[in-house]
């Protein structure tokens, strides 16, 4: 039958007539009508093809030759065959679901189902379905439209490719990875399995492209994406978030460790080198991690505490990774808190500057200030620096922040200045960010500008872990500010790692010694030797130096000795009000300095001993002989001592609680040591004692009970032990001053 079908479909027609009524069929014109639309049906361009509706295989009965060519399979081929095979294996396809139900419903559908050609090839086909029911309205017959729709649905899934892919990388992008992490939840929420947002960061990519160039950068990161696609199981999602963050979506986890097994297994292939042309390239990368269900409810909060952890990671040193935590999001908060409460404190005019005076050491006299910021908080009260630069730092608002310090020490200074007030320099901190600031040599200059007040008296502070972050850049940016004729300090020296000789290549002025060695400097041997040293090399290298944090008139005067230009510290003035350092500055105050001619004539002899009869006992027998007494019971007492008084000779006791007599005068022999140093003890505990005077720390050494005439023989002694040695000393320099 269908055979006959076939052939009547192929008779020829007769065209001359153009009736086209198909009811009257037996008719000659109806006959007509029929030939017509046979042969408009063998000309279409689309594929057409009849089945059998009523065979249970519902056989091909006619197909046209568009269809033929579509597919590749010649009519004869096809006739009597179920038309699945045009699916290959492909038969678990939605879309043919969408037309056997219709079918089934004798409707009509249309989809367009993944077909293959008699040479296997595949294409996309627009399947139209219709039933064709005959005269009594029963169907005998579907016919199918076909039409190769594959170019359309091939650019159709290149948009669609494009819309959820990363073109760099081919990773999921974005919309793809909402997209995924909303199933994943889905799932998750429907058999209580885990998911976990990983969210990877490159450190320091920023510095292979700016070296090796964006080109390089760009196959590095191709490279990681295909690093990171082998890390992973087939159901996770690998995306780019752009630059180079990446994200991973672990679905169905059991336990949380298993992230974090993957953590561990992706940070040892990233590390890896990467060749980029021939060229070894290193990476390290900062994961931070977050959960589902247990730590955030939708991807936004997943992804954002993810960031979090990653943050964390990157402050704690990099390479390596972090599941978020709670006390994460406390931080966060706080600092989200900080942030707005310093953006109003801006606006507010909730920020002062107070002004720590600096004295000169060599005249007393006040040589300038430095300008340190406070926040006057509503609630909290004065708020200190330290509470709220590290935070300004690390979320930006330090550079508003630090331009309005820069701007209001100008103002003030300059303000100050046309009061009358004898020209002081005033410095001000700058922050690591600030010195990143593109501009930042321009916002120098104008608000010197604004204030009207000559460059000569701003000084800018930076630490040397700024400096030494990208020293190229920092010696570019600092003979730009030196340009503009302001001078420059390298604050807190001595924290850092950096040589003083490696410093050379930086223009700065002033060097300032970190309080931490000054705080030492009259107990610590350490301390005190470095910040002589600092001293003396700062100065060869044509710098003068300021010591910080200075509280004690002994520290005040050891840094005297030393030959330190400038002091500022508690000892000579707190950080004060605008209102109140007028008032200082008006106040002429002014560092107690003795006058050095007076020091010298005095003969100072300073006893130690823990017992006070013993100390009565030396003060009065040696008192007769003329000398300043000076008595400690204890070896810190007597470092005290020695800071605030010129002593040219000691006797202390061996047996010192705390601190032996030994290890007091071996400290003393390196903080002062022109000093004579003697051992009056009761033990005769000979080989403690030798080490320290085979490395000179002491001059002689007594026993208890002593001879009188001996003693003060011994003692007068030690005084012209210590005028020869002055002698020389003198003399010698006096020689090198000649040279
Ligand atoms: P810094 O630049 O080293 O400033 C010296 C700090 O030592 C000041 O603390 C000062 O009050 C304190 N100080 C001064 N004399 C003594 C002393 O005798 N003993 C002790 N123990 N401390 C003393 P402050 O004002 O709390 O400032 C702390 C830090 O905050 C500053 O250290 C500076 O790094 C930063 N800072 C302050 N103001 C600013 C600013 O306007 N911008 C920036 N970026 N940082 C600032
Ligand atoms: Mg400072
Ligand atoms: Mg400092």
């Amino acid at each position: 039958m269908a055979m006959q079908v076939h052939d009547a479909f192929n008779a020829p027609v007769d065209d001359s007539d153009t009736d086209l009524n198909l009811n009257s069929l037996n008719s000659k014109a109806g006959q007509r009508a029929l030939q017509l639309f046979v042969r408009a049906v063998e000309a279409s361009t689309n594929g057409v093809m009849i089945t059998d509706a009523v065979d249970p295989k519902h056989p091909i009965i006619y197909v046209n030759p568009a269809f033929e060519r579509i597919t590749g399979f010649a009519a004869s081929a096809v006739v009597n065959r179920n038309a699945r095979f045009l699916a290959g294996s492909a038969l678990d396809q939605s879309a043919l679901d969408v037309i056997r139900s219709a079918l089934r419903r004798r409707r009509a559908a249309q989809a367009v189902v993944q077909c293959f050609r008699k040479d296997e090839t595949p294409f996309w086909n627009q399947v139209s379905v219709a039933p064709v029911p005959d005269e009594h309205g029963v169907v005998g017959h579907y016919v199918s439209i076909f039409e190769d729709v594959s170019e359309r649905v091939y650019r159709e899934n290149q948009l669609v490719h494009l819309s959820t892919h990363d073109v760099l990388t081919g990773l999921a992008n974005r919309t793809l990875l909402d997209d995924r992490l909303d199933q994943a939840l889905m799932r998750s929420v429907r058999d209580g399995s885990i998911v976990a947002v990983m969210l990877i960061d490159l450190d320091r990519f920023k510095q292979v492209n700016d070296s090796l160039g964006h080109t390089a950068g760009d196959r590095l990161l191709k490279a990681v994406a295909i690093r990171l696609e082998h890390c992973v199981r087939e159901g996770d999602t690998v995306a780019r978030l752009g630059g180079d963050e990446f994200v991973l979506v672990l679905a169905d986890l059991s336990r949380n460790e298993d992230a974090s097994m993957l953590a561990r297994k992706i940070i040892l292939s990233l590390t890896q080198p990467f060749d980029l042309d021939g060229r070894e390239v290193f990476v390290t990368p900062s994961i931070g991690i977050s959960f589902y269900p247990q730590d955030g409810e939708n991807t936004s909060s997943l992804l954002r505490l993810a960031d979090l952890a990653m943050y964390q990671v990157k402050a704690s040193g990099r390479n390596g990774f972090s599941c978020f935590s709670q006390d994460m999001n406390v931080r966060a908060q706080a600092m989200a808190d900080l942030e707005s409460g310093l953006r109003q404190a801006l606006e507010k005019d909730e920020l002062t500057l107070y002004f720590q005076p600096k004295a000169d050491l060599y005249s007393g006299q006040i040589c300038g200030a430095e300008a340190l910021i406070r926040w006057q908080h509503p609630i909290k009260g004065l708020i200190p620096p330290e509470q709220f630069i590290p935070l300004a730092e690390e979320s930006g608002i330090i550079l508003p922040l630090g331009e309005w310090v820069l701007r209001e020490a100008c103002r003030q200074a300059s303000l100050w200045q046309r009061e009358g007030m004898p020209g002081l320099t005033i410095a001000v901190n700058f922050s690591a960010r600030q010195c990143r600031q593109h501009n930042i040599v321009e916002v120098v200059a104008q608000a010197l500008q604004d204030a009207k007040l000559d460059p000569q008296w701003l000084q800018l502070e930076l630490t040397e872990s700024m400096v030494m972050q990208n020293p190229d850049q920092a010696e570019i940016l600092l003979r730009r500010l030196k340009a503009l004729g302001v001078s420059l300090a390298m604050d807190d020296f001595g924290t850092g790692y950096s040589s003083l000789g490696y410093l050379k290549r930086f223009p700065f002025d002033c060097l300032k010694i970190d309080q931490s060695f000054v705080q030492n400097i009259t107990t610590e041997p350490d301390d005190a030797l470095i910040a002589s040293a600092v001293i003396a090399m700062a100065h060869s290298l044509r710098l003068y130096v300021v010591a910080e944090g200075v509280e004690t008139e002994s520290q005040m005067r050891y840094l005297r000795n030393q030959k330190c230009d400038q002091m500022q510290g508690f000892y000579f003035s707190w950080p004060l009000s605008a209102t109140d350092f007028s008032d200082f500055v008006r106040s002429s105050a002014c560092l107690p300095l003795r006058r050095k001619s007076a020091d010298l004539s005095i003969r100072t002899l300073l006893l130690v001993d823990e017992e006070e009869e013993v100390l009565e006992a030396l003060r009065s027998l040696l008192g007769r002989s003329g000398y300043r007494i000076l008595t400690a019971t204890s070896g810190a007492l007597a470092l005290e001592l020695l800071g605030l008084n010129e002593v040219q000779v000691i006797i202390a006791d061996q047996r010192l609680s705390q601190m032996s007599g030994i290890e007091f005068l071996s400290r003393v022999k390196e903080i002062y040591p022109d000093t004579v140093r003697l051992v009056l003890s009761g033990s005769s505990d000979l080989a403690s004692v030798t080490g320290a005077i085979n490395r000179g720390a002491i001059f002689r050494y007594l026993t208890k009970p002593w001879d009188d005439t001996v003693l003060q023989e011994h003692i007068r002694k030690a005084f012209a032990h210590y005028d020869r040695d002055r002698a020389a000393r003198t003399s010698g320099a006096l020689r090198q001053r000649n040279d």
